[in-house]
């Protein structure tokens, strides 16, 4: 797929495949107002299988099965087992909450999936009710544990930074990565539910960074090609990694490799936009794969040059986060 200079080759796409989730995250979506998908409008899962052979055939290599939360979604892990199967994707990953991640982590793991992106922003019981309005935190726990000794790797963990919530605990969570191969990623806040809300609890990373000096010198790790927008760093005695994500005060839009494809079959250049181009209407009208093949290079094309700039900056997503999957 065609790529102005200097930017990244659009190989990763991330896959939604449900807006509904065991969680109500305060940051993800405005829930009062929030109505669910009619099961009809969610893709089947043949139909996520076409895309993906398709998008394969336009260059993408790394697939990531996001939600609301997947493992919520019945048959996930047969679909990921064909997932592992099509030809010219040689990468799958999952992000989940980890709600369900203990009991379903042996049948994941031998579908062939190894990379998984865990959500957790704290490590006391009362704050994760605080955050996520449910009462989880030990099953999450559990799960990861399960996780790591199954010998999912890498194994990372998504930690979103909250003023006045959670940014006390960053040094904590850093410490995950002293005695355990994990990735832990801390990760700025968008502002997808409302202005205010973002404004008060806004961090920028520069100051997560601050605080974790005490920890000792930040080396740089490698990226390889399809790494997503994480800064990965190495500190002196550990075994794990510590990344950073910030969206809003470093935008990575010229190295952004990847498209979303939403759960009810929207494809989108870029998470911050409203932009969004229809792939389940054409192909439930019996449209052929080399149109919908079209459709992939026009979001790349989307998201390529002066688009990619006035895109960000409307910063308003158009949708739910939880129907778009991060
Ligand atoms: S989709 Fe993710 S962020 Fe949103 S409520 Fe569920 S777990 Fe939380």
């Amino acid at each position: 797929m065609e790529k102005e200079p200097g930017a990244s080759k659009t190989n990763y796409l991330r896959i939604s495949v449900t807006d509904r989730c065991n969680l109500r995250c305060r940051y993800c979506t405005y829930w009062r107002d929030w109505r669910k998908l009619p099961s009809v409008e969610i893709l089947r899962y043949e139909e996520l299988l076409r895309l993906a052979a398709i998008a394969a055939e336009m260059g993408i290599s790394k697939v990531r099965i996001t939600g609301g939360e997947p493992l919520v979604r019945r048959g996930l892990v047969e679909f990921l087992g064909k997932l592992h199967h099509v030809p010219g994707i040689n990468k799958v990953c999952l992000t989940t909450n980890g709600v369900l991640l203990r009991e379903l982590a042996p049948a994941l793991y031998d579908t062939g999936l190894r990379h998984l992106n865990i959500s957790l922003d704290t490590l006391r019981r009362e704050r994760y009710r605080q955050i996520t309005g449910r009462d989880n935190l030990a099953e999450v726990l559990a799960g990861l544990e399960r996780a790591a000794s199954l010998g999912f790797h890498p194994l990372k963990i998504n930690c979103v930074v909250l003023k006045g919530i959670n940014d006390e605990e960053v040094l904590d969570l850093a410490m995950l990565a002293q005695d355990h191969p994990y990735q832990v990623r801390f990760i700025e806040l968008m502002p997808t539910v409302s202005q205010e809300w973002w404004q008060r609890h806004f961090q920028p990373l520069s100051e997560v960074r601050r605080r974790l000096t005490v920890l000792g010198p930040l080396m740089p790790s490698t990226r390889e090609a399809t790494a997503g927008p994480a800064r990965n760093f190495r500190v002196p005695g550990f075994r794990g990694e510590l990344g950073f994500i910030s969206p809003m005060s470093g935008h990575h839009c010229r190295t952004c490799n990847r498209l979303r494809l939403t759960a009810d079959g929207k494809l989108r250049p870029c998470l911050l936009a409203a932009s969004e181009l229809d792939l389940k209407g054409p192909m439930r009208l019996g449209l052929g794969d080399d149109l919908l093949g079209y459709l992939f290079q026009e979001a790349v094309e989307l998201k390529a040059g002066k688009a990619r700039f006035s895109l960000v900056h409307s910063h308003q997503p158009g949708r739910s986060m939880v129907s778009i999957g991060g």
